[in-house]
């Protein structure tokens, strides 16, 4: 065990768990979007910034070691990562009240948890063709955040191939499905990978608003109560 301090508070923690973690555990809430309790941090998204001395860094791929002094609900770094998801909600399409992810999407009960109302930044819509190659996945590509959640834990079970990836770079950036593979894909396999999509981008063609308003994942508990209870995302 090793001792840090978060917000001036000390806190013992096992030494090298990711520090999101250990925020959580104690009771410090701290937002995410790439990450995953238990998968290796893809740090992608940037949305748990936080600040390690004096460095700002992301919290989902610093592991705790002794002494480390981390800051997390300053003014600064409080208005860092609203800005980050008000980028976010810039640069794709994002018509909550439409979407079938909504009340279950990442980046809406973040959104929301962070009090984000408006974005400061210009709405660019960035408009991205919808993908329906594949017989059980469609891609609503105009969503993407780039999290590459898919990209790394959406494997080929035989082959162990990526389904999915991301082509392109900058406003030309699209994610794209291997339909052939996808294909393969059992409706579990399926069920997890639009699960697994922080936002409403890979959609099961099977399924559409089979959640009732009032009983779906955010409607039941805040992203913050599932974070601070271990289950996030
Ligand atoms: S499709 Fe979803 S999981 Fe894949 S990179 Fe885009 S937002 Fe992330």
């Amino acid at each position: 065990m090793i001792q840090l301090s978060i917000d001036g508070r000390n806190i013992n923690a096992r030494e090298g768990t990711p520090l999101v973690d250990v925020a959580h555990e104690n009771g410090v809430y701290i937002p995410t979007l790439c990450y995953q309790k238990g998968k290796p941090c893809l740090g992608t998204c940037r949305v748990c910034t936080v600040k390690v001395g004096s460095a700002v860094v992301a919290g989902c791929t610093v592991p705790v070691a002794h002494g480390m002094q981390v800051e997390v609900n300053t003014p600064e770094l409080v208005d860092m990562r609203k800005s980050l998801i008000e980028s976010l909600f810039a640069e794709g399409t994002h018509n909550c009240p439409s979407c079938e992810k909504s009340g279950r999407c990442d980046l809406q009960a973040v959104g929301i948890e962070l009090g984000m109302m408006v974005s400061r930044f210009e709405y660019r819509f960035t408009p991205r063709d919808k993908d329906y190659s594949a017989q059980r996945i469609m891609l609503e590509r105009d969503r993407c955040i780039f999290c590459q959640r898919c990209v790394e834990w959406v494997r080929d079970e035989e082959t162990g191939q990526k389904i999915f990836s991301i082509q392109g770079r900058g406003a030309q950036a699209r994610i794209e499905i291997n339909a052939e593979l996808a294909d393969k894909m059992s409706a579990e396999q399926v069920r997890e990978a639009a699960r697994l999509c922080p936002v409403g981008t890979i959609i099961d063609k099977s399924l559409g608003y089979n959640e009732p308003i009032g009983q779906r994942k955010y409607d039941l508990k805040s992203v913050r109560e599932h974070a601070l209870a271990g289950e996030q995302p």
